[in-house]
């Protein structure tokens, strides 16, 4: 299993690591191709048993139950004769899984390595792959690239760590062009062989960290996404630590560092002069040219974080050699997910703005920026984070602050500390009615030409299953006040 293509997989002993998302695939497409699987999963409650017992009638052995539990007795969990691991993104990789593995000199790949090494048997042949990464806005910029490449007429889809398995994608009928790929820091981890033809790392901060062990360890894997890169390792110049895996990357030769900027782009950068997105890069003599691609307002929602999505997915679409004026059109096409920045309604002249997606405080920062005078709804699971530094960054924008969910008083000691004049209510309840009861003291404190904005900077699972349904509780509580 050396780094290249693997054409026989006949007899091969394959252990897949987790039932799940990506696993249940990955053990189908392996034992199609004639591999001996084995499927080992942590758990073992009806639904792992249901699953198992599907790919047990194909032939595949599943082993449930505790790996870790297994390995803590003193007994190796890496099943007899295993050549190859497929894991699962989330595996941490202290898992004792791994360590017998390396211990045996057997390889671990994940999802993302499989596609990679999968796809089309003549490889010049297959889709490359233009790759996004970063701590936030990686969905966005994935999406908006899709729709910049479509309206160049190509054949693409976005694919990865947003719903569409990158196995699907390089498995199945339909035929890409070219793809863009969302890959996380887990998939990236398991990724060793992966080659983009492009890549960008949007931005750094600390997130995942218990995963990775390190801001470093996670840092060099976002920075994986450089490796081998043929035309272009786009970064981004407000963020250092990005262009700093540039310069740290292998890539090929004549493969370009190309940085995107809020302000007025230099030579071999994409940035904004006057209220157009510009193009320095690439453009015939990029000392003396600029190429207009399109207008912020065709960006949208127009914040400045999400501007920066727009660049980063245009200078991607440029070095693969699309229009400008598919950048333009791709943007005005483009339709952000849900609970991104969502505008819910106008009630009695305040705006009330839907980011629940904002589940850490890098992304709750990006999103206070983008407004002068708000009412912030924020709280929910903190997952170790700390709040002084988004606090003082956004204290003279707050009209005030309401908060929920189980971690609120970290929100609240940060408040105090950076921003002691501005009014806080503090919501006790975390009953299926707190999110109207912040929404009605929401307003309470809201003035004409304020925006309410739910950008929690924490996890939702404390109230809710999901961040899905924290952002529809929001939407529902903010028509009952305009009804
Ligand atoms: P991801 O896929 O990386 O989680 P999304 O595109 O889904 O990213 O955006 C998640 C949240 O991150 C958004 O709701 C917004 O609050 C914030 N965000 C989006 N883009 C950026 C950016 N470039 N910088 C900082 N925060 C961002």
């Amino acid at each position: 299993m050396g780094s290249g293509q693997v054409t026989d997989w006949q007899g091969k002993n394959v252990t897949v690591a987790g039932l799940g998302v990506s696993g249940i695939p990955a053990a189908r497409v392996l034992h199609g191709l004639g591999a001996k699987v084995t499927v080992v999963n942590d758990g073992d409650d009806e639904r792992a048993r249901t699953q198992a017992a599907e790919l047990e009638s194909l032939g595949v052995t599943v082993r449930l139950g505790d790996a870790r539990g297994e390995a803590a007795m003193g007994r190796s969990t890496l099943p007899e004769g295993t050549e190859l691991i497929v894991t699962a993104p989330g595996w941490r990789p202290d898992n004792p899984l791994f360590r017998a593995a390396e211990k045996a000199g057997v390889p671990v790949w994940g999802d993302v390595e499989l596609a990679w090494r999968l796809r089309g048997h003549d490889s010049r042949k297959a889709a490359p792959w233009l790759a996004v990464t970063g701590t936030n806005g990686k969905t966005t910029t994935v999406q908006m690239l899709a729709s910049i490449l479509k309206a160049a007429g190509l054949r693409t889809a976005a694919v990865g760590n947003i719903g569409v398995s990158l196995l699907d994608a390089v498995l199945g009928e339909e035929e890409y062009d070219v793809l863009a790929v969302e890959l996380s820091s887990y998939q990236l981890h398991w990724a060793p062989s992966l080659r983009a033809h492009s890549a960008v790392v949007l931005n750094l901060a600390p997130d995942h960290l218990d995963w990775h062990g390190s801001m470093e360890a996670y840092a060099a894997d976002k920075g994986r996404v450089y490796e081998g890169n043929r035309v272009a390792c786009v970064y981004n110049t407000a963020d250092k630590a990005t262009e700093d895996l540039v310069r740290e990357a292998d890539v090929e030769e004549g493969c370009r560092a190309i940085g995107f900027t809020l302000g007025a782009p230099g030579p071999s950068q994409l940035g904004v002069v006057d209220g157009i997105l510009v193009d320095r890069a690439f453009v015939e003599d990029r000392y003396r040219n600029a190429q207009e691609l399109a207008e912020v307002s065709d960006v949208r929602p127009p914040a400045p974080h999400n501007i920066a999505n727009a660049l980063a997915a245009a200078a991607l679409a440029r070095a693969y050699g699309v229009p400008a004026k598919a950048v333009r059109d791709g943007l005005r096409s483009f339709t952000p997910d849900a609970h991104r920045i969502a505008h819910v309604a106008d009630v009695d002249g305040v705006a009330y703005v839907d980011d629940s997606k904002a589940t850490n405080t890098h992304a709750a920062q990006a999103s206070l920026a983008a407004y002068e005078s708000i009412v912030w709804i924020a709280g929910g699971l903190a997952k170790g984070a700390t709040f002084g530094e988004l606090v003082a960054e956004s204290a003279k924008r707050l009209r005030g602050v309401v908060l929920i969910g189980a971690d609120r008083a970290l929100i609240r000691e940060a408040l105090a500390r950076h921003a002691p004049e501005v009014p806080v209510v503090d919501l006790d309840r975390t009953d299926t009615g707190a999110m109207l009861q912040a929404v009605q003291e929401a307003r309470r404190l809201a003035r004409p030409g304020d925006t309410v904005l739910l950008a929690p900077a924490c996890a939702s699972m404390d109230m809710f299953a999901n961040y899905n349904k924290r952002g529809d509780a929001f939407a529902r509580a903010v028509r009952e006040l305009g009804a």
